[in-house]
């Protein structure tokens, strides 16, 4: 063998022995229905495998209207853009719907549930995150609407699969007069108060991107109460096409819809996301009770309120079991003490022994690409408050706090219960 193919092949033993963060968990369903759209000749973004999980979407999440997309992004743009059109009367022929409008997001996240935001020309704020679910703070909302008054949309997000504050945000939202969009791409599936989080938003998404709950190798969903939305949605989302005998357009298109392909790998999940939700739910029990006794807590959850789908299992060290460590940018240092450990320390040993986790999330008020944008914590202008807690204040950027503290922890729900165990003793390793 040369080397090149060598180098190759290692490669490829490494991926089939990696514990991944998570990763597609398929079942055998979703090539029959592939197979149906090929042999059936619907090889396009129209078909039967399209229609019937718009059905399953909307009889499981308990909402009247879900559109297939071809992603959770393309969701949230079109979101985003129903939105403007609601509130400002902006002409859907338009780009920048957004133009000089403040839209409210929630700051610890991944990137996309704010881009679509800066596509149509808005400006994101950021609202700091609360350390009871980890998501958007209703009193940082609340604060923001103070701060900004003029503001009319919210787009907040259910991170790792646990529910936020979603009622106490609504009525912020209802007080202010303001639409809610629900980014529930990480959470299908989990609910709050016996309600499924996709279906207290004005416009909700949801993701089938390979690594989320079930997937369609790609894909999302926009979900609505309103018909009106979800016919425009269907229009702009294949080109925007009228009803004329010749292609004429009245509003700007898209070519946002849905493969029936890909429509036919969401229906073969559709039947496994309940064992999907219970196999994570075991992985996150297995490590709460694997690493008792340690300086760390599990990402939390109002087990009282809400029902998480437990996409990602996640851990938060302690203040003071923290060894000493710097992140700049784009890379991270850290000095190993005993009895104390760092996000990085812990990744970079699970990397050693080929597991794959990650940081928590960036917050979006840190990301370079945002970095002029407006950040609101519950007392106060965060910027001012991002060094807080270094200097042992409790009032701090709760956002920054977490990312430097936490990390997601293998959670595909292929591990085997060994080598779970072993991540376990990884991490225990890590704090002596
Ligand atoms: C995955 C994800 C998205 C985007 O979904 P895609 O289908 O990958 O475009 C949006 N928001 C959150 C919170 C996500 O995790």
């Amino acid at each position: 063998m040369d080397i090149q193919s060598d180098i190759r092949f290692k490669g490829i033993e490494a991926c089939k022995n990696k514990v991944w963060l998570s990763s597609p968990t398929m079942h055998g369903e979703e090539l029959q229905y592939m197979k149906e759209a090929y042999e059936t000749n619907w090889m396009s973004t129209v078909g039967e495998n399209i229609n019937e999980i718009e059905r399953m979407a909307s009889s499981y999440i308990g909402i009247p209207y879900a559109v297939a997309l071809s992603s959770g992004t393309a969701a949230l743009h079109l979101a985003v853009r129903l939105a403007a059109e609601r509130l400002y009367g902006r002409q859907a022929a338009n780009t920048g719907m957004l133009a000089g409008r403040r839209v409210f997001c929630s700051d610890m996240t991944f990137g996309a549930t704010v881009n679509p935001v800066a596509y149509e020309g808005g400006e994101a704020v950021f609202i700091d995150t609360e350390q009871d679910t980890w998501n958007m703070d209703p009193q940082g909302l609340e604060r923001a609407f103070r701060q900004y008054p003029d503001t009319r949309l919210v787009i907040a997000a259910h991170l790792y699969g646990t529910p936020g504050k979603i009622e106490e945000i609504r009525a912020v939202c209802d007080t202010h007069k303001a639409l809610l969009i629900e980014d529930a791409a990480e959470s299908l599936g989990a609910s709050y108060k016996g309600r499924q989080t996709g279906t207290f938003g004005d416009y909700s998404i949801i993701s089938f991107n390979g690594n989320k709950i079930i997937t369609g190798s790609s894909g999302g969903m926009l979900l609505t109460r309103d018909e009106p939305s979800a016919r425009k949605a269907r229009k702009w989302s294949t080109q925007s096409r009228e009803a004329a005998p010749w292609y004429q357009h009245e509003e700007l298109g898209y070519n946002y819809r849905m493969s029936n392909v890909v429509a036919g790998v969401v229906r073969g999940q559709w039947g496994h996301l309940k064992e999907h939700i219970q196999r994570k739910r075991e992985i996150y029990e297995r490590y709460r009770e694997g690493l008792k006794g340690l300086p760390v807590t599990m990402n939390p959850f109002d087990g009282e309120n809400s029902t998480p789908n437990f996409w990602l299992s996640c851990m938060l060290i302690d203040c003071d079991a923290m060894c000493e460590c710097v992140r700049s940018e784009e890379s991270a240092l850290y000095v190993h003490k005993p009895g104390k450990s760092c996000p990085d320390e812990i990744l970079e040993a699970l990397s050693h022994f080929n597991m794959e986790g990650r940081p928590v999330w960036k917050p979006m008020h840190m990301q370079p690409v945002y970095r002029n944008h407006g950040f609101v914590t519950r007392d106060g202008d965060g910027r001012a408050r991002t060094d807080a807690y270094q200097k042992g204040e409790r009032a701090w950027d709760v956002g920054k706090d977490i990312f430097s503290r936490g990390l997601c922890l293998p959670s595909d729900g292929k591990m085997t219960a060994g080598e779970q165990e072993k991540v376990i003793e990884i991490v225990k390793r890590c704090f002596r």
